[in-house]
């Protein structure tokens, strides 16, 4: 049980107007949790603060080695005026994966999802409450020793912070087109590619200025050692419907567990759909697409949910999916998982957590 400390901020900013069209990861809410590591202390001085800027050592560790960690999941407001949490427990144990991972100590789960509640109860109010509309949290951890050697920190910061969103496609689901890259990859086995930690993104920077460039919103990555087999997208998990079947790379090590894609495989196997988890190759989708068998293609994550795949491109060959519009199944998993966070529809035991 943590025990937190509150203090409140004396200068509330104005709450966004329902007419102002959020978007995503620029507003920030008027509080943020933060919680204190060192050595042979544990984790400690848990409390809630105005959100503020951080002051750092300019050696501190997480600006030169980069340990650092992040999660990302949403609160939502049911019509019932409940707060809910959607699956958080997949989201925490996720977040002590990835410290295992790269070397940053635990948070017992129940500290974890009780500093999550705390927070978010603290800042209900900025909730929005639009169809479509979510409180983005985002819990990080940062290592703060001063110091200029390759180890791993003694010291941290938890930070939990919040930020109100918008729906990610104001006009409703909307297909993306997505660029298969053949020249750069984004993780390797044994890597830190199933970690969500912030050395992934920067390593993709560049194929997703490369595919912004040329009118692709997003990059499909293929494994690392053989360019063949599809992985995953920037951040989403990647879903085809196959002559019939739903087929997903498995998590090989290199791919991000999302939870987004747990819900999906759940989902679509309690409908009776036939899921195949395993090696999915990019010449195995050109075939399938060139017949006739590519039905769907969607990628999943908690920001956009379910994101059609209308296009994708492999150096020069272009291949639309299906009418390049919208699958009735891609349509159905988005009206379910939304309509489970928002307490509408009823989810599988345990998917919904009130705050
Ligand atoms: C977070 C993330 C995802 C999606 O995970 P969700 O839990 O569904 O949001 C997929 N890929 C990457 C690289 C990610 O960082």
């Amino acid at each position: 049980m943590l025990n937190i400390r509150v203090e409140k901020t004396t200068t509330p900013k104005p709450l966004p107007t329902a007419d102002n069209p959020l978007k995503f990861g620029t507003i920030f809410t008027d509080h943020m949790f933060v919680m204190n590591y060192e050595t042979g202390k544990g984790w400690h001085d848990e409390r809630i603060v105005p959100y503020q800027p951080l002051t750092l050592d300019p050696s501190a560790m997480v600006f030169h080695y980069g340990q650092e960690m992040f999660e990302g999941l949403k609160a939502y407001k049911a019509e019932d005026g409940r707060t809910l949490l959607f699956r958080p427990d997949k989201n925490i144990e996720r977040a002590n994966n990835t410290n295992r991972r790269i070397c940053i100590p635990e948070i017992p789960a129940d500290d974890f999802l009780q500093a999550i509640k705390a927070i978010v109860k603290m800042d209900e109010a900025w909730i929005p409450t639009k169809p479509g509309t979510s409180l983005y949290i985002r819990p990080f951890i940062i290592a703060t020793d001063p110091f200029l050697g390759v180890r791993p920190s003694d010291t941290y910061l938890f930070i939990i912070i919040l930020s109100p969103v918008g729906a990610y496609y104001p006009e409703g689901l909307n297909p993306v087109k997505i660029w298969i890259e053949d020249e750069y990859v984004r993780a390797v086995r044994g890597g830190v590619g199933e970690a969500k930690t912030g050395a992934n993104y920067v390593a993709s920077l560049k194929a997703q200025v490369k595919a912004h460039d040329e009118g692709y919103s997003q990059v499909l990555w293929l494994d690392g050692v053989e360019r063949k087999y599809i992985e995953e997208v920037g951040a989403m998990n990647i879903f085809f419907k196959i002559d019939g079947k739903i087929v997903t790379p498995k998590l090989n090590g290199s791919i991000l567990p999302g939870v987004t894609r747990d819900s999906c495989i759940q989902l679509c196997k309690s409908w009776g759909l036939p899921v195949e988890e395993r090696r999915v190759s990019a010449d195995e989708l050109f075939e399938a697409a060139e017949n006739g068998k590519l039905e769907e293609c969607w990628g999943s994550g908690t920001a956009a949910v379910i994101s059609p795949v209308g296009h994708l491109r492999c150096e020069d060959k272009v291949f639309q999916i299906a009418d390049g519009g919208i699958g009735e199944l891609s349509q159905k998993l988005y009206d379910t998982v939304t309509g489970i966070q928002l307490g509408k529809i009823e989810g599988p035991e345990g998917w919904v957590v009130t705050v």
